[in-house]
């Protein structure tokens, strides 16, 4: 069949198997012509499908020549279905892998669930022993509790007041003013219970208790701070209140850790494309700025590499992981820059409909955002009949 983008907001119900794959393989050769990262050696990545914990798990496969096991929850296509991105990504992942004689396994589920961390054991026990690094970088809507089958929904909203700010379309570059109101307990409850550090916690006590962490393994989560004018909707808001839970729980996972010589940490990390940033209100806008502002003046980073400066510049190749006695590991470095945020807000303070294109890069977020579905990539006929049925090697 022809596949095409569909779009409904910042959602895209299609995705092109050839597109994914060579969006993959523009991320490998990006890793192999870095130095090589001494460590890790065998990975868990929990969400590793798409955004950072795809990124983080090519970094760790083809910069260290790690094998890997992703787990991720994507749909296979069906009839005239697509599959979605990242089934087609963790297809591509896989035959590379393969290609380049490195082991992996993909398991496809609810990483929220029990059973889905059971599998993840066995696999360890039968095939890999132990793991020295899990990656967690879930992003979800909703979770159902394992022990007590309450499904949460995340909401992203500010916290004790309405915040009122600028907006962007998008697909039409229309800027507006949205008002958000506050959430209420139950909401913050809820999206803590989604985003925050339980289950983080409880795939490392798990894995711990199962005996397949290595001495000295190591564990990060992703989070992100960002600068004040979004505070009131990310960091301030809800999802900034799960966003401290996770942080908190990377420092009882150090405790818990240290009979292995283990660590944890949250890795803040740069604003970019991804299916769950695209869906936050005024971040679009602050993220085609700041595209803008670090293209001009040469940081612009991708997801890969973040994560292989993550890697190299943190966690292996004789990395000073965090600050002195912090858990956390700042690559947003150079967004949060002094000199960047002072000029992303100075177009921000001027930012309207009819100078978008000239004062962010609206072209730049939306071809990142068709990316994410193997869309606008160079070199892939979209005119062509095209197989939407991929399935994944190494599938458990
Ligand atoms: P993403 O949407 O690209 O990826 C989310 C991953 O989670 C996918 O692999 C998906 O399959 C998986 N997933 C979702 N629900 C699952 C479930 N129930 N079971 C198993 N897998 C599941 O997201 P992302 O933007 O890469 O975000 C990853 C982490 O990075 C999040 O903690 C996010 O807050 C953080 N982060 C994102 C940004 C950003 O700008 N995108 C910046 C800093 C930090």
């Amino acid at each position: 069949m022809i596949i095409q983008p569909k779009t409904r907001g910042f959602i895209c119900t299609t995705a092109h198997p050839e597109g994914c794959a060579k969006q993959i393989q523009e991320q490998i050769d990006y890793v192999k012509a870095q130095k090589k990262l001494t460590g890790p050696v065998n990975v868990l990545v929990i969400g590793a499908s798409t955004g950072y914990g795809l990124a983080s798990r090519i970094a760790a496969a083809f910069g260290a020549g790690a094998n890997t096991i992703g787990v991720f929850f994507d749909k296979a296509a069906e009839g005239i279905r697509t599959a979605s991105a990242g089934w087609y990504n963790s297809a591509a992942f896989e035959q590379a892998a393969a290609e380049q004689g490195l082991k992996s396994h993909s398991i496809v589920g609810d990483a929220f669930s029990d059973a889905i961390k059971t599998t993840t054991i066995d696999l360890i026990k039968a095939e890999y022993g132990t793991v020295d690094l899990v990656v967690y970088s879930v992003a979800s809507p909703r979770r159902t509790h394992p022990v007590t089958g309450e499904t949460f929904s995340s909401v992203i909203k500010p916290v004790g007041t309405a915040y009122t700010n600028k907006t962007m379309n998008f697909h039409t570059g229309e800027v507006s003013t949205v008002t958000i109101e506050p959430a209420t307990d139950e909401e913050v409850r809820q999206t803590i219970a989604v985003m925050g550090g339980e289950d983080w916690g409880m795939w490392i006590d798990q894995l711990q208790a199962a005996g397949v962490l290595a001495d000295g393994a190591t564990t990060v989560a992703y989070s992100y701070i960002g600068p004040k004018i979004t505070h009131p909707i990310y960091r301030d808001g809800t999802i900034g209140q799960a966003k401290n839970d996770l942080e908190q729980t990377a420092i009882a996972l150090n405790q818990k850790l240290a009979v292995l010589g283990g660590r944890a940490f949250v890795s803040v990390n740069k604003a970019l494309v991804t299916q769950s940033s695209s869906a936050i209100p005024v971040v679009p806008l602050y993220i085609s700025a700041l595209y803008r502002v670090m293209k001009d003046k040469e940081l612009h980073e991708n997801c890969i590499q973040q994560m292989y400066r993550l890697f190299a510049e943190h966690l292996y190749n004789g990395g000073k992981a965090a600050a002195d006695g912090s858990h956390l590991i700042r690559i947003d470095n150079w967004e949060m820059r002094e000199d960047v945020q002072i000029e992303v807000m100075r177009r921000w303070n001027e930012l309207e409909t009819d100078n978008v294109p000239e004062l962010a890069d609206l072209e730049g977020y939306r071809k990142d955002f068709f990316h994410l579905f193997g869309f606008q990539t160079e070199g892939v006929d979209y005119e062509a009949d095209t197989d939407p049925s991929v399935e994944i090697p190494n599938q458990v």
